[in-house]
C-alpha cells in the first residue's frame, strides 16, 4: 500500500529551503559555509516591530484571529495598497495570511481547476509550478531570455493563450532575476490579457520595496484587468520579518471569499502575535526599508563587480530583489581534475564543496543553464564568498 497521497507524487520540495538546509547543516558540523541560497534579508526586524508583537503578548492577544486576519490590519493593507499603490481594494477583498507562499497557495488553490492551464514566465520563483501542480493545473512555462532580460514580451503572452489557460503569473521585482517590469510593459502585458475575459492575473509583488530605480508599478492598477487581478504581498522582505510568516492577498471579492473558506479548514488566521507586529510594521515608517534598499544596491554592485571576473559567465542586470542569476554553462564539461561538472546542480554542489558557498541551481526555477546568488548579507562575507567562488571557477579547465 502506498502510504502517500497521489497528489503528492509529483511534487519537488522546494530548493531554495533544501539548499538553506544544506548549508546550515554544514555550519552545524563546524564547516564554514557562507550561505547566499535563501532569499531573506540578513537584518534583525526594527525595533517599534518587535516591541509591537512583545506588547500583543502582555495585551493577551493569545485568542484565535478571525479566520482572514484582524480587521485593523486588513484596513491597513488597503490603505497602504491605496496610498503607495494606487489600488482599491476594500479591507473585505484582502485576506492576511500565513506568509506570501500561502497567499500564492491560497489563491492558486482557489481558481485552478484539474487541467487549467497557468501561464508562468520562467525563470520562475520555485514555487509557483510546484503550486499549479498540486491545484491538478498544467503548467505552461513561457521562457525569457538574458537578451530580453528575462521579460515576457505581450506577443509571447498571446501567442500561449488557450481557451485552457486560467491564470497568468507575474512577479516583478522577479526571484531569481532580479528583472522588474515598466509600467509601459505591465500596460502591455494587461492589454493582452484584457483580450481574454477568463484570465487571472496573479502579480506577486513581494519584492516591491527592493527596487533600485523608480517606484513599484502594478498591473492590478489598469482598469482592463483589475477586476481580474490579485495582488501578492507581505512583510517578510521589506520589514525584514521572515519568520514572522504574515503575507496577504487583495483579491476580487468572490475569489478572497473563496481563499477565505480555504483558509477557514486549512490553517485559520495566521499568528495574532505576528499580526499585531505587522500592523506596526505598516503603519509606522521609519525609513527601515529605503536604508536596507540601499544596503542591498551596493551589495548588488559588489557582487556583480566580482562576476564581471570570473571568465564565461552571462548575467542581466539585476534592478530589484536581491538575487543574481548567472548562466554558467561555460562550465558544464569542465573539471578540477577530481569533480567534472555537467549541470547547474553540479556547479552549485562544486561552489559547496570547494568554495564553501551556498547557491540554488536554476533547475527549480525552470533554467537549468544558471545558478542563484542571494546577496542578502553582509559585504564580509559576500567578498569572501565571490573570492573563494572565483578561484573555484578558475580550476575548472
Ligand atoms: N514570492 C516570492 C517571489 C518570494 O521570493 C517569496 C520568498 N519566500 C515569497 C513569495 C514568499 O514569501 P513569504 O512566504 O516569506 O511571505
Ligand atoms: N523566497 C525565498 C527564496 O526564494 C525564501 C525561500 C522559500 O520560501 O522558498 O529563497
Amino acid at each position: 500500500m502506498e502510504l502517500i497521497s497521489k497528489r503528492l507524487s509529483g511534487l519537488s520540495e522546494s530548493q531554495t529551503m533544501a539548499m538553506n538546509q544544506k548549508s546550515q547543516d554544514l555550519q552545524a558540523q563546524g564547516v564554514d559555509v557562507v550561505n547566499l541560497s535563501v532569499g531573506e534579508p540578513d537584518f534583525f526586524t526594527p525595533d517599534h516591530v518587535k516591541e509591537a508583537a512583545k506588547e500583543a503578548v502582555d495585551k493577551n492577544f493569545s485568542f484565535y484571529s478571525p479566520g482572514d486576519g484582524y480587521m485593523d490590519l486588513r484596513k491597513a493593507i488597503a490603505a497602504k495598497l491605496q496610498e503607495e499603490n494606487r489600488l482599491d481594494f476594500s479591507p473585505r477583498q484582502i485576506i492576511v495570511c500565513n506568509g506570501a507562499k500561502h497567499a500564492l497557495a491560497n489563491v492558486v488553490m482557489s481558481v485552478v481547476d484539474e487541467g487549467d492551464e497557468v501561464i508562468v514566465p520562467a525563470p520562475y520563483w520555485v514555487t509557483y509550478v510546484e503550486l499549479v501542480k498540486l491545484a491538478g493545473g498544467v503548467n505552461v512555462v513561457l521562457p525569457t531570455t538574458l537578451a530580453g532580460n528575462y521579460k515576457v514580451t505581450p506577443a509571447q503572452l498571446e501567442a500561449v493563450i488557450t481557451p485552457k489557460t486560467k491564470a497568468f503569473m507575474l512577479c516583478s521585482p522577479s526571484n531569481p532575476t532580479g528583472s522588474v517590469y515598466s509600467g509601459d510593459e505591465l500596460k502591455a502585458l494587461a492589454d493582452v490579457i484584457a483580450r481574454h475575459p477568463r484570465i487571472v492575473i496573479i502579480a506577486d509583488e513581494i519584492y516591491e520595496h527592493i527596487r533600485f530605480e523608480g517606484s513599484h508599478e502594478s498591473i492590478a492598477q489598469f482598469e482592463t484587468v483589475k477586476d481580474r487581478t490579485v495582488v501578492i504581498n507581505g512583510v517578510s522582505k521589506c520589514f525584514a520579518m521572515t519568520g514572522y510568516r504574515i503575507g496577504y492577498l487583495a483579491a476580487p471579492l468572490p475569489i478572497a471569499k473563496a481563499c477565505s473558506k480555504l483558509q477557514s479548514q486549512f490553517t485559520s488566521g495566521p499568528s495574532s502575535i505576528a499580526q499585531r507586529a505587522a500592523l506596526k510594521a505598516l503603519t509606522v515608517k521609519t525609513g527601515f526599508t529605503e536604508e536596507m534598499k540601499k544596503t542591498f544596491k551596493r551589495r548588488r554592485d559588489l557582487v556583480l563587480k566580482h562576476l564581471a571576473e570570473i571568465p564565461g559567465l552571462k548575467f542581466s542586470i539585476p534592478q530589484g530583489a536581491f538575487y543574481v542569476f548567472p548562466d554558467v554553462s561555460y562550465y558544464f564539461g569542465k573539471s578540477d581534475g577530481e569533480t567534472t561538472v555537467k549541470s547547474s546542480a553540479d556547479v552549485s554542489l562544486y561552489l559547496l564543496g570547494k568554495a564553501f558557498t551556498a547557491t540554488v541551481p536554476g533547475d527549480g526555477f525552470g533554467e537549468p543553464d544558471c545558478i542563484r546568488i542571494s546577496y542578502a548579507t553582509s559585504d564580509e562575507k559576500l567578498s569572501k564568498a565571490m573570492a573563494a567562488m572565483k578561484a573555484a571557477f578558475a580550476k575548472l579547465k
